[in-house]
């Protein structure tokens, strides 16, 4: 969601925190601000818009100071302008605030620091808590119980940074519900929202638990709960190089992404495959494995893109586990009473790790005596670290906000655990090492599918100005059809929806003229018949087509207006390739309207408000 960074050293923090921004800014986007420490106040400047134009800002005002803090907004309360932007300050500018997360009771205790005659310059609920801090100051206490006592009275979630000019050799931060992590340089230290915005300048980090306070200096740091007992932190290793996260030399973040599949998928399988037994060796899962494969059920729990990996993967698991499976949207989970069995096992899916609802879904089964598994991308994520048990899926970061090569190499992982648990059921040892040859032969398969970028952009270019289209598939590529009809709203802003294709004549045939693009996601697979029975319905009522199709299909091009040929897998298999063309439909059609593919209005990277 909104990105924090923050600088502590020797050097002038500025183009740190503008570096860090300019990573950060994946996650929320609406608007940006720094604030440094100058003698006996904190200069902030802030702006609407993108962080080059904060950038240009801060070069005309020749900011300059040894510590700050910076944050992109996501806007949740108070519309995205300059007001609005963070950092937050106290009245007399002594103190300055960027806060990610919503605090919830924050009208309750404007209307209390209003009524003792504090001023607010905000429509947010974010500039309550400097307020607070301030007041706390006033009463005598130093900094640090300041934050802390403010910090005590808040409801709702934050990861926060805090600087303030009477105090000036430490920063303070703190988190609960969002993410935060300290990077350990020599004399130097950072704070971020996301390795992603420190990993230039360390590979030395302390991630920040929920409910922890630190008090970061140039030289070193002390971290305590909000209840003031010592936390006891481990430092880590970083694993990530700096250049994982620029563009390399393509237009977007989004296309890159794309291409990177035939490795990202190679690196979600390697090392976890093991051919003479016809099974996949899960380290995350070590001890847990029987316990997966005896739970009576499993429930998938997910957001988005992430989600329609969950139904993938309850096709699969259901087509060779013999275990029923639920998929459920993270958002709704704990706002119901789910039953939720000590023999079910729940496997929660998040890139980012972060997902505030997905976590918040995953606490609550956690609480209610489950197994609780995490599928990742990021690693050290909350999810991670809260899960019993988990795989990451090793896709590398991914920036652009449309979610691609995290969405294949979830469908890996989760084409793993079924492996996993299949063959400590019924499935077969032949079984288990053709679905593992098949999952071998996807890296060259979709290089065959990228090839075809140039073919799949005169297409985008034919239907770049349609107002909708449906996508329509069945079975295993049902989800597909969801996730292509995502991929194109999320960033070209067309109406889209996905349908399982037999359900189109129950409704959406209403919509099909001769200006309804469809995109059929027609395979030959054991429900081809069918699908090309829906094709028929739809080129009846003159709707334009377009198929992803099998590469040896000569059959459908008679039937259709453009084709996409794709090699052939094994069915639970196939939405990691039929989804690449779907990927790269949307990402023309976007980049034709002239929108900007990475960083869509409204959406971002990573929810970590709920
Ligand atoms: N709730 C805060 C605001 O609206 C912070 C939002 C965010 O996480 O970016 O300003």
């Amino acid at each position: 969601m909104c990105g924090i960074v923050g600088y502590i050293g020797d050097k002038n923090s500025v183009p740190i925190l503008i570096s860090g921004l300019k990573r950060l800014e994946y996650r929320g986007y609406d608007s940006a601000g720094i604030s440094v420490l100058d003698s006996d106040r904190c200069s902030i400047i802030k702006s609407k818009g993108k962080v080059s134009i904060l950038e240009k800002k801060v070069i005309e005002h020749k900011l300059n100071g040894t510590v700050g803090i910076g944050h992109t907004r996501w806007a949740t309360h108070g519309e995205p302008n300059e007001i609005n932007a963070h950092p937050h300050s106290n009245e007399d500018g002594t103190l300055t605030l960027i806060h990610n997360g919503i605090i919830e009771n924050y009208s309750t205790l404007k209307k209390t620091l209003q009524k003792r005659g504090v001023t607010f310059k905000s429509e947010t609920d974010s500039e309550v808590i400097v307020h607070l801090i301030d007041s706390f100051l006033k009463k005598g206490h130093n900094f640090f119980q300041s934050v802390r006592y403010a910090l005590n009275s808040l409801e709702g979630t934050y990861g926060v940074a805090v600087i303030y000019s009477k105090e000036p050799d430490k920063i303070i931060v703190a988190r609960k519900g969002s993410p935060l992590v300290i990077g350990i340089g020599d004399e130097e230290n950072f704070i971020a929202s996301d390795v992603n915005a420190i990993v230039a300048y360390t590979s030395q980090v302390v991630y920040l638990e929920d409910d922890e306070i630190a008090e970061i200096y140039r030289d070193r740091f002390n971290a305590r709960t909000i209840k003031d007992i010592e936390a006891v932190k481990e430092v880590v290793e970083l694993e990530m190089a700096a250049d994982e996260v620029d563009k390399g030399g393509f237009e977007h973040f989004m296309l890159k992404e794309i291409m990177e599949q035939p490795e990202s998928v190679f690196n979600a399988m390697r090392g976890r495959l093991l051919f003479e037994d016809g099974i996949s060796k899960l380290g995350g899962l070590k001890g847990f494995e029987q316990k997966i494969a005896d739970s009576e059920r499993i429930i998938i729990s997910a957001c988005g893109t992430s989600w329609h990996a969950a139904l993938v993967g309850e096709y699969m698991l259901e087509q060779f586990c013999e275990v029923p499976v639920e998929v459920d949207y993270a958002s709704e989970f704990r706002y119901r009473n789910p039953i939720i069995k000590k023999t079910d096992t729940l496997i929660f899916i998040s890139q980012s790790g972060e997902t505030a609802d997905t976590l918040a879904a995953m606490r609550e089964a956690k609480r209610k005596g489950a197994l609780v598994l995490g599928v990742c991308n990021v690693v050290g994520s909350s999810i991670a670290r809260e899960s019993q048990a988990g795989v990451y899926i090793h896709a590398g970061p991914e920036i652009g906000v449309a979610s691609t090569k995290a969405f294949t190499a979830q469908l890996i992982v989760l084409a793993l655990i079924t492996l996993m648990v299949g063959r400590h059921k019924s499935l077969s040892l032949v079984d288990g090492q053709n679905i593992i040859r098949e999952i071998q032969s996807l890296p060259e398969k979709i290089k065959k599918i990228l090839s075809l970028n140039s073919e799949i952009e005169k297409i985008a270019e034919k239907f770049k100005d349609a107002k909708n289209f449906l996508y329509l598939g069945r079975g295993y590529n049902f989800p597909v059809a969801l996730e292509g009809a995502l991929k194109l709203k999320e960033i070209s802003y067309i109406h889209a929806e996905g349908y399982p294709a037999a359900e189109m004549k129950h409704g959406p045939i209403a919509l099909i003229d001769e200006n309804m693009p469809a995109v059929f996601i027609a395979p030959k697979d054991s429900v081809y018949d069918k699908v090309i029975s829906n094709i028929e319905e739809v080129r009846a009522r003159k709707g334009r087509i377009i198929a992803i199709a099998s590469e040896n299909d000569n059959k459908i091009d008679s039937l259709v207006e453009y084709s996409i040929k794709i090699p052939d897998t094994i069915r639970m298999l196939m939405p990691i390739l039929s989804v690449i063309p779907l990927q790269m439909l949307a990402y023309h059609i976007a980049v034709k309207r002239g929108l900007n593919v990475d960083q869509p209005r409204n959406l971002a990277k990573s929810v970590t408000v709920e």
